[in-house]
């Protein structure tokens, strides 16, 4: 594929305009410019303040390297102002990005994927039924920042947060995802804030330990799901490969090293995760641990691929899940639902533009 202005970070810009015979200085200014603008920053029209683009170089840009490698193809917005975006890649993938509204009218938060389908075959999620197709580069991950931020901006909202929880593991994609997120947090670049920036894994415990080895500020979060093997096994196949006291122990190091609490994240099945006695299990393998649960309403996606119909946990099972967690002095919070009314779940969209092979819904 052809390289993206996207995929640069200010040294390879810098070597890049060095070796066109341009001022590597200029490097920082075309970059802020592009992140500041998105895609219109080779507009002739497109305002850099003081600083005028040197003779010829945005013309020789606009040839060799263009601002982005996606484009929109389809695009749903939930009656709760949530915003699904089908990305388009170069190489004909697509690949989806969220922007959920937060109860601040100002602000929104981003989901964005790190792999073109995923490997790792939960069993209650669409993106794993079409399996996994390739890595995202770094570019390809800034591109979904910047299409989320401008759907905030047209929203009259600021992206607060970010959150790698679409489609894919991005601990088994490390490079790329840290790659983008230094410039996602870079003040000159995304000025998105390392903190603002949330990890997600299934639990890959090598992919832990090299996160927290980078030392990078950001947030951990780790999708549990179940509070015992056996359970996890069943719903997450990586749990055979990676037992919850070992995965919760690489947490630990995490957060020892950072200081600031992970997030386990815990969708509730109905009838396979949601009784007391998970709660209870749970709470005991958490035990005086400063981590936060989240509780996840599940969104259907049809059958799995071991033919299981997955539902939803009534609300009153859900809060008394959350009531006995709290019982036991852990805190548990319930994400929002979002978009219910649009494919929600992720790779829903995805998965259902492709089976329909031709029309994109909502452009
Ligand atoms: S839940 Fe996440 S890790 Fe699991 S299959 Fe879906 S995208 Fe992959």
């Amino acid at each position: 594929m052809p390289p993206a202005l996207s995929d640069f970070s200010l040294p390879d810009l810098e070597r890049q305009l060095a070796t066109w015979g341009y001022n590597p200085a200029h490097a920082a200014r075309v970059l802020r410019a592009y992140y500041a603008a998105e895609k219109t920053v080779f507009d002739d029209a497109h305002d850099t303040g003081p600083w005028r683009w040197p003779a010829g170089l945005r013309e020789r840009l606009r040839a060799q390297l263009p601002p982005g490698a996606t484009s929109l193809a389809a695009r749903q917005v939930a009656a709760d102002g949530t915003t699904k975006l089908l990305l388009r890649l170069a190489d004909a993938h697509t690949v989806e990005a969220v922007l959920m509204p937060d109860f601040r009218a100002d602000r929104a938060a981003g989901c964005v994927s790190s792999q073109v389908g995923c490997a790792m075959g939960c069993d209650f999620c669409a993106s794993t039924k079409t399996g996994f197709e390739r890595n995202l580069t770094a570019g390809e991950i800034v591109e979904q920042f910047l299409a989320l931020r401008h759907e905030a901006r047209a929203a009259g909202r600021r992206l607060q947060t970010l959150v790698f929880m679409g489609t894919g593991e991005p601990l088994l994609n490390l490079d790329a995802v840290l790659a983008a997120v230094e410039r996602m947090a870079d003040n000159r670049l995304g000025a998105l804030g390392w903190r603002q920036i949330t990890v997600s894994t299934v639990g890959i415990v090598p992919g832990i330990d090299a996160l927290t080895a980078t030392g990078l500020n950001v947030h951990l979060a780790v999708s549990l799901h179940a509070p015992d093997d056996a359970t996890r096994a069943q719903l997450l196949p990586m749990g055979r490969r990676f037992a919850i006291a070992d995965i919760l122990a690489a947490a630990d190091r995490f957060q020892a090293s950072r200081g600031r609490p992970v997030t386990i994240q815990y969708c509730l099945l109905k009838g396979v995760n949601d009784s007391l006695y998970h709660a209870r299990t749970l709470a005991t393998v958490l035990g005086a641990r400063r981590m936060h649960v989240n509780l996840l309403g599940y969104n259907p996606t049809g059958l799995s691929l071991r033919g299981v119909g997955y539902e939803r946990s009534p609300d009153e099972t859900a809060e008394a899940f959350a009531a006995e967690l709290r019982a036991h002095r852990v805190v548990a919070h319930f994400r929002r639902s979002r978009g219910p009314d649009i494919d929600a779940a992720c790779g829903q969209l995805r998965r259902r533009a492709a089976e329909a092979e031709v029309g994109l819904p909502d452009f």
